[in-house]
């Protein structure tokens, strides 16, 4: 086990503290020395990777756990779909591992480097949301370390209070030391794409709506800085996995070996914060993605290439400059599309200019108390930190999403008061009086929590 005092952020690289980072397997961690070792008077939390946007991995002055996998990380039973995975293990880990044999994650965020850990602790969702749901949805057990220094085995039913409130429970409730879920079967490691360009909001909504049910994976890239005629225009991709039929229609080349999976890791780009963040830019860039995307295209990409383009772009945040950036994001109720015209219309005219802004449909909720995904919309968009006036005008998107019954992301708030959290999500309280009774002591702790009065 290897301990050290280290200033850590998240994603946003807003808001750093400094913790004690403890790098341990759950054989060191569940030994006496490292039952000491998590004893902190400032409370200790899990960190996988560091790609939530905030501070939720963050323990300023407590105890930071960087969970490392065992020696057998990845048990798969090729039967039933289902595999084991320790907690610490990466997707891009388990990716190389299980695309070779013919199977893919039931659920991916928009990066391969997230642990397994991490995924269930935010209940992450993908471009399949609307019909898959979120990565809860799919997992069947979980081994915890809990505050007691109890090791335990835990499903939906036999323990349901504490299954519910760990899924996306933000690592408050224990740490997860290894994760059951199911895998889902392919046959290439390439999807079946449509993308096309759409001229405004009111034909993306439309089409949405009309086509999402006939594809796996679908997600929309939507130009924030367009107004008027071009409000909201964007370019829609609607995937599925590609089988080999798919394969000799559309990439006769990629037959023979369907299932080969090493994607490249990419260079970090420069240290140097760059910032190259301004209205005028954004408007250029987004100009030319709108432009040169095809009105419609039909073709096959790599699960790389239509997942993960960011993990092309190493440290690609360095692009915000040094005071970092953030990353709004909430769901609205189906039922309030007019909201989030409004909101769309307010962020183009008004706001804060962004390269990267995506809207999807949600499916059903996991069942996660404090599990972000509900049926409805979801916008979400990066901005830099640090620009006046940014907070207060936040705030009022805040009031319209919360007005319509709507909620944000804690994988990706870094600026979230309490009051924002316990108006979005209705069961806070039951989750608070379920980790009360499964660490009374209040052994887990993060930066997040405490701004936002969740433990
Ligand atoms: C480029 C990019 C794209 C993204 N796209 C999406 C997306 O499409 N959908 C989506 O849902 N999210 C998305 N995210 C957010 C990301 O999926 C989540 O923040 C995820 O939780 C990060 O995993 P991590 O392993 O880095 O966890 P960290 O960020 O290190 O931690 C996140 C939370 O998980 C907890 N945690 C981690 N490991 C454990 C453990 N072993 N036991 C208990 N708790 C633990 C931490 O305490 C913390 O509360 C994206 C992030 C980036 C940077």
């Amino acid at each position: 086990m290897e301990s050290e005092q280290r200033a850590l952020t998240g994603w946003g690289r807003t808001a750093p503290s400094v913790a004690t980072v403890l790098r341990a397997s759950a054989e060191e961690l569940q030994s006496d020395r490292g039952q000491d070792a998590l004893i902190n008077t400032r409370g200790a939390i899990a960190r996988g990777l560091g790609r939530s946007y905030g501070d939720p991995a963050q323990n300023g002055g407590g105890a930071v756990i960087e969970l490392q996998p065992g020696s057998d990380p990845i048990r798969i039973d090729s039967e039933t779909g289902i595999a084991t995975v320790d907690a610490g293990v990466s997707l891009d880990t388990l990716l190389r591992e299980i695309v070779p044999r013919g199977w893919f994650v039931p659920v991916t965020p928009g990066t391969r480097f997230v642990t397994v850990g991490g995924s269930v602790a935010s209940d992450i969702h993908g471009k399949n949301h609307h019909g898959d749901g979120s990565f809860g949805a799919h997992c069947t057990a979980l081994t915890m370390l809990l505050a007691d220094g109890s090791t335990r085995t835990i499903t939906a039913t036999s323990d349901p209070d504490l299954w519910w409130a760990t899924i996306g429970g933000m690592g408050l409730t224990g740490l997860i030391l290894d994760v059951s879920f199911r895998l889902l079967p392919i046959e290439s490691r390439h999807c079946v794409v449509d993308t096309q360009r759409v001229p405004n909001l009111d034909q993306l909504i439309e089409k949405m709506e009309a086509s999402d049910h006939l594809y796996r994976y679908s997600v929309a890239w939507i130009d924030l800085v367009a107004t008027g005629k071009n409000l909201g225009r964007s370019v829609l991709s609607m995937g599925n996995h590609a089988t080999i039929d798919d394969l000799r229609e559309l990439n006769s080349k990629a037959v023979s070996n369907p299932l080969d999976f090493d994607p490249p890791i990419f260079p970090d780009i420069p240290k140097q914060p760059l910032n190259v963040w301004s209205r005028n830019a954004v408007r250029v860039f987004n100009e030319l993605w709108y432009r040169k995307t095809p009105k419609h295209h039909h073709g096959t990409e790599s699960l790389t290439g239509y997942f993960h383009p960011l993990d092309m772009a190493g440290q690609w945040t360095r692009l915000y400059g040094r005071r970092g950036f953030l990353q709004y994001q909430f769901v609205v109720p189906f039922e309030a599309i007019d909201t989030m015209r409004t909101i769309i219309t307010k962020i183009s005219e008004e706001g804060h200019a962004s390269f990267l802004a995506v809207l999807k449909r949600m499916g059903a909720e996991s069942g996660g108390l404090l599990s972000f995904p509900k049926p409805g919309w979801t916008l979400t968009y990066d901005l830099p930190a640090g620009v006046e006036g940014l907070g207060p005008w936040l705030a009022e998107l805040d009031e319209l999403v919360l007005g319509v019954g709507g909620r944000h992301y804690l994988a990706k708030d870094a600026l979230a008061t309490s009051d924002v959290v316990a108006a979005g999500y209705p069961r806070l309280e039951e989750w608070k009086s379920i980790r009360r009774r499964v660490d009374p002591d209040g052994m887990w702790a993060s930066d997040q929590a405490r701004r936002l009065d969740l433990i």
